[in-house]
Formats: structure tokens, sequence, C-alpha cells
């Protein structure tokens, strides 16, 4: 008979810094595809760069060959939810969210994290859901505190979603993360019957909802890869890789545009 914490592996303070240079490099690559998202843009491309800025910082990517996924970086265009292969021939139109999800391995360690980024100028209803899912990321993050359990996490991500009119993909979840890409525990979007691991100090994990608009329900396409809404509405993503610190959450993986927003609405 196991425990909810079995399995755990928690990290020293050396081990986190040497995370956080491995979801720095992964923050660099989103914001850079942050910048350079336009219409017409083909996923290859972005695929591409991230692949390229991520050996030129000294990092591997971690996701190019995993369980046999054929490129470097996850990208998910509307009704996609997550695993969407790059293609030279898929270009991204004015009014799509694009969701990228990047990870590298650096000196042994992973570093994962994902954005959804609009192109152009999208509709309200997804400018609504990419708020709303970066919003309980946030909200999840708040919970990774010494004493709380995983399950407080899944309840901030989930309340905040579905109070919003969204649902919280059940079929992917959170994780832990280190010198493996998915370690105990699973961090659920939603809250489970089921006894929680307790957070303690040193426990690294990616939080990582995935928002619909629509139904909770998911497909998968015939490339066996590409995860899609069963109802073919939007679907957002947003990640952030973090460790529970006796400070509080330390989130590894944010990105100078995010701390710039945040040193302004504290000016204000
Ligand atoms: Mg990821
Ligand atoms: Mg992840």
């Amino acid at each position: 008979m196991g425990t909810a914490e079995q399995n755990i592996i928690v990290k020293t303070s050396t081990e986190i810094e040497v995370m956080q240079q491995a979801n720095s490099i992964v923050a660099g690559v989103l914001q850079m595809l942050q910048q350079e998202m336009r219409p017409g843009l083909t996923t290859r491309q972005m695929d591409r760069w991230a692949h390229d800025y991520c050996r030129d910082h000294g990092a591997v990517p971690a996701f190019l060959g995993y369980r046999g996924f054929p490129a470097s970086l996850c990208v998910s265009i509307n009704e996609q939810i997550v695993h969407g292969i790059p293609s030279k021939k898929v270009k991204v139109r004015e009014g799509d969210i694009v969701s990228v999800d990047f990870g590298t391995v650096y000196n042994g360690f992973y570093g994962d994290s994902a954005v959804t980024i609009p192109v152009g100028k999208i509709p309200a209803h997804k400018e609504k859901l990419l708020k709303v899912t970066q919003e309980a990321l946030e909200r999840g993050i708040k919970q990774v505190r010494i004493g709380n359990r995983i399950a407080d996490v899944s309840a901030a991500v989930q309340s905040y979603a579905e109070e919003h009119g969204f649902s919280v993909v059940r079929q992917f979840v959170g994780h832990g993360i280190g010198s493996d890409l998915h370690e105990a525990p699973e961090v659920p979007n939603y809250v489970q019957n089921q006894p929680s691991p307790r957070i303690v100090e040193g426990l690294v994990i990616a939080i990582e909802p995935m928002i619909n608009i629509g139904t909770a329900n998911v497909k998968v396409l015939k490339d066996g890869w590409t995860v899609i809404t069963a109802d073919k509405k939007p679907s957002a993503h947003f990640e952030h890789s973090v460790a529970a610190t006796k400070n509080g959450p330390l989130v590894l993986s944010r990105r100078q545009e995010e701390l710039e927003k945040k040193q302004e609405l504290q000016e204000l």
C-alpha cells in the first residue's frame, strides 16, 4: 500500500537553480514566438526557430523524439488543444489562437512551459478564453505552498475556469518535473475524489491548464498526436514549471514580458 506522496522526487536548491536555467531557455523560446507571431507564418518555421534558439543556448529540445514525437515544438491552433505537429503546409491566420508548448533538457534537468498566442486581432470570445486560462494558471501557482495539497492547485484552476463558463480538459494533466520530463505527482486541473499529495519543500511541478470554450471532451487526430476538442470549439493552454520553496511558489519559466507586465501593474 502506498501513500499519495509515493515516488515524488524533491529537488535541492542547487537542482532548482539548474531547472531555472533550463526553464529560462524555454521562456526565451516562447517570448520569441510571441514577438514573431503573425499571419502567414508556418508552424514549421516556428519549430525551426524554437529548435535553433534552444541549441544556440546550449540546451537540448526535450520533445524531439519523445515517444516518437517528430518535432521540437508542439503547435496547436484553435480547436487543437495540445500536441499539434508543426508542418510547412500549415500557416497561421489572423484571428487564430496558437498554443505553443516547448521543453528543454539542460545539465540533466528539464524545463517545460506553454503559452497561447493570438494572431493579430482575435474575436472577443477567444480573448476571454486566453485571459481566463492564463489567470487560472496564476491562481493554481499561488497554491504551490508548503503544507497545501496538489488538490488545492487543481481546485483553484478548476473553479476559476468554470466560474467563467469554460470547461477543463480531464484526459491530460500537469506533472512533476525534474531529471525526467514527466514525474510524480500528476497535477490535474480538476479535483479528483482521491487522496492528493502534500506539497513539500523542493517539489517542482508543471501546472498546465487546458481550458475549452465548449465541451471538455477531446479527440485525437489520425496523426496519433494532435488532440482536439470534440465539438471543435477553441481551446487554450498555458503552462509554467513551479518550485515549492520556503518563500512560496517560485515560477521557473517566467518570461521577461510577464515580469514587465507585473511591474507595470504594481506601478499603477
Ligand atoms: Mg509543456
Ligand atoms: Mg508539461
